[in-house]
């Protein structure tokens, strides 16, 4: 083993002695450390997972950089909420659209309100909000919860 490391060094620079080694091996660790590092702070707004918005806690995952599994909570008793737009249907008018967030562990009582469209509009709604504050990096002043 070490005389291939001994070849090497001889190979490049003609003549080895122990310092190169040590040298070397610096250099090496530094480069990796350094790239370690830039990757990990793209990735730091991953920490960035909950957000409490119409007055409900919303919870996701990040698969590369695509959210996913997002989905709202109760925030009295954390559990799934029911997503109830059926009334979309029934209207025409923008305004009229509500789509109504039901916590069933808590009694089929309602959390929260969206008016304006279905789950599909407040799912995106919510992930737009998530965006902005990714992009501006506004999400590190939201309050942990
Ligand atoms: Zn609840």
């Amino acid at each position: 083993m070490m005389s291939y490391i001994k070849l090497f060094f001889i190979n490049i620079f003609g003549y080895y002695e122990l310092w190169m080694l040590w040298l070397f091996l610096f250099i090496a660790l530094t480069f990796i450390i350094t790239i370690i590092f830039i990757l990990n702070r793209g990735e730091e707004y991953k920490k960035f997972n909950s957000i409490s918005l119409y007055n409900v806690i919303w919870k996701w995952r990040y698969k590369k950089s695509n959210i996913i599994y997002l989905w709202c909570y109760c925030p009295e008793c954390g559990s799934e909420l029911i997503c109830d737009d059926e009334y979309c249907r029934s209207t025409i008018m923008l305004t009229n659209k509500t789509t109504f967030l039901i916590c069933r562990q808590c009694g089929e009582i309602e959390k929260g309100r969206v008016i304006g469209g279905d789950r599909n509009y407040l799912l995106r709604m919510v992930r737009f909000e998530i965006q902005k504050r990714i992009k501006n990096s506004t999400y590190k002043n939201e309050a942990k919860t």
